[in-house]
């Protein structure tokens, strides 16, 4: 694990080193918009020295898993003097939706990436090139390399054999070249309907390799894009659809998770045959593959994540205990520090899982630094100074940050009366405990020693008040301050001047490490303690605006709620605890 700035070598570091040394890219060319051979030809040589692409699909939320990709995709191109584009795989109507489109935007420019370069915006979609794809397959059957199947679903999966055994050719795979393309311009025109035929590429029933036992490329469905309309009613695989916006993006290095290892055979055939027709410009994209994030005590698949929102077990797609970026952010996670977290992670070709703690751990080395400190309480007792004058109040102050003396000082009275942390009084105190039991000396941080008293109590046995005295000439930052040594320090806040508060103490949602390992389902590991509310009492002068982070004494980072909080009702999340206290 490393903290340095400066990038770690990974294998694909290491490819695109090797890629830029021989010159494999350098003499492409580019166009805006991305287009065919010709169009390519006729534009200038490409300024970028590589393209990367993060292709979503528009059909929920961003995760932290997406957040991988986005700064591998996004770095390497800021890295290499390259462009990332930012491209929607849109290619199910069913599924997708334009405020997904709109959140994923949102969501990666948060985490700080652009994909503005010299007055062009990256940002493209895979419905964009639905004629360009149309007039590829049409090509692709001149060619024969494809034709239409009549063939059911169901009788296409049983021809295709399986891991040990070839498939079998379809009775429509030899049919006229004429007859192929009078069908696929009638699959296009709407006269068949859903299943009734489709489009496969003519490759090799018997290759051992599934995926090349001709792939289906087009299939009929009736339904309406949420970019396209009604325009079309036959849509391309996703398999077919994503080689060819590469190739028409020129990307250079398409980056992908290792589950499409096996599809790359697949994704260079397409590419070539299509080149070898003028209708793809060279040289090609290459397709590269990268173990995925598994982060554990989290889901991150999409279906999963729909599943917790829609039936409420969590209150939303941003809710601060999802994975979502949505959700982390409103946790308080900052951009820098899921940035952080991606480059710890690395780049491998490896299965395995992360541990939450790595996630926790980057927020709290991000926010240190920065985030101004403050003091609360979150469960309060009453502590009474009983030598210390009524009505008295008394300035005290603080550095805003430690690490930031420049950023000065933050004010606070002391006054008779404060909110302790109920857990700092103990009527008989367990080994090792330093702070306030009946006799023992402890220091009000920022303020005087006091020596515990007491403590008043009610019929049901709970303490309401604690006693103490303070000693006069301890005040930190006084010559006396050092007079008495105290093994213990506690914070506190003055009960007439505090700042009324709703804190969200925020645990893990799932109980299990691997909420979804194997067919278990992943419900009955929800965390039912997940969310706590407390009203707690802020030092004074805490403004809650939403999204401002504080490290809290002793507590751990929290941030006024994005959505909830208010100057009347402040509402504030916890983020992150100060230490590790996951057992
Ligand atoms: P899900 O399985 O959750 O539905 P997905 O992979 O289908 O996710 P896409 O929108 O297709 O979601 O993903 C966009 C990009 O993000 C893809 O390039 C994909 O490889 C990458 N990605 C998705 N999940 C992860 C992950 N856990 N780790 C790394 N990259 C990921
Ligand atoms: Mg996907």
């Amino acid at each position: 694990m490393t903290t340095d700035s400066a990038p770690v070598s990974n294998f694909l570091r290491t490819i695109i080193d090797n890629d830029l040394k021989s010159g494999r890219y350098q003499d492409r060319h580019w166009a805006t918009p991305p287009g065919t051979a010709a169009a390519r030809r006729a534009g200038p040589i490409d300024p970028a020295r590589i393209r990367t692409r993060f292709p979503p699909e528009p059909n929920g939320y961003l995760h932290i898993g997406h957040a991988k990709s986005i700064c591998l995709n996004f770095g390497l191109a800021n890295d290499y003097q390259g462009i990332c584009h930012l491209r929607f795989d849109d290619t199910n109507p069913e599924k997708e939706e334009d405020e997904y489109v709109q959140a994923i935007i949102d969501m990666v420019r948060w985490l700080g990436f652009d994909w503005t370069h010299d007055g062009t915006e990256h940002q493209y979609f895979a419905s964009d090139y639905f004629e360009t794809l149309y007039q590829f397959a049409e090509a692709l059957v001149q060619a024969g390399h494809a034709y239409v199947d009549e063939q059911s679903a169901d009788e296409m999966r049983a021809t295709r054999g399986t891991l040990t055994e070839p498939g079998t050719h379809s009775p429509w795979r030899d049919r006229p070249v004429a007859e192929s393309l009078a069908l696929l311009r009638e699959m296009r025109a709407g006269k068949h309907p859903n299943g009734r035929m489709a489009l496969r590429a003519r490759i090799d029933m018997a290759s051992p390799n599934i995926n090349l036992r001709d792939p289906v490329l087009y299939r009929i469905r009736h339904a309406t894009h949420h970019r396209t309309g009604d325009a079309w009613c036959i849509y391309p695989m996703y398999t077919w659809a994503h080689p060819v916006e590469d190739a028409l993006e020129g990307i250079t290095h398409s980056i992908c998770t290792l589950e499409f290892e096996d599809q790359r055979p697949f994704y260079d055939w397409i590419l070539q045959r299509l080149a070898e027709l003028g209708q793809l410009a060279e040289p090609l994209p290459h397709q590269y593959e990268f173990a995925r994030l598994n982060l554990s005590y989290v889901v991150t698949s999409k279906r999963k994540l729909r599943q917790l929102v829609t039936e409420g077990h969590v209150n939303g797609w941003d809710d601060p205990r999802l994975p979502t970026l949505a959700g982390l952010r409103r946790r308080g996670y900052t951009p820098g520090a899921i940035r952080l977290f991606c480059e710890r992670l690395g780049v491998s070709k490896a299965d395995s899982r992360i541990d939450y703690s790595v996630l926790e751990q980057a927020l709290r080395d991000d926010l240190d630094p920065s985030a101004a400190r403050a003091v609360a309480v979150l469960d309060p007792v009453k502590l009474v100074i009983t030598n210390f004058p009524e009505g008295q109040v008394e300035p005290c102050s603080a550095p805003l940050n430690p690490h930031a003396p420049e950023a000065g000082q933050r004010q606070f009275p002391l006054t008779r009366e404060l909110w302790i942390e109920r857990d700092d009084f103990r009527e008989e105190p367990p080994k090792k405990y330093f702070r306030l039991f009946p006799g023992n000396l402890v220091r009000l941080k920022y303020g005087y020693v006091v020596r515990c008293t007491g403590c008043v109590k009610n019929e049901a046995g709970a303490v309401t008040e604690v006693h103490c005295e303070y000693l006069p000439d301890t005040r930190s930052g006084t010559p006396g301050a050092d007079s008495v040594k105290v093994k213990g320090a506690i914070t506190w806040v003055s009960v007439a001047h505090a700042v009324a508060a709703e804190v969200r103490l925020y645990d893990r949602l799932f109980r299990e490490a691997h909420p979804d390992r194997g067919d278990q389902d992943f419900l009955q590991a929800l965390n039912p303690d997940s969310c706590h509310v407390v009203q707690a009492w802020l030092e004074p002068g805490t403004q809650a605006v939403p999204g401002t982070t504080w490290q809290f004494e002793r507590l751990g980072y929290f941030v006024a709620d994005r959505e909830d909080s208010s100057a009347d009702h402040p509402v504030i999340n916890r983020a992150v605890t100060l230490r590790d206290t996951w057992a």
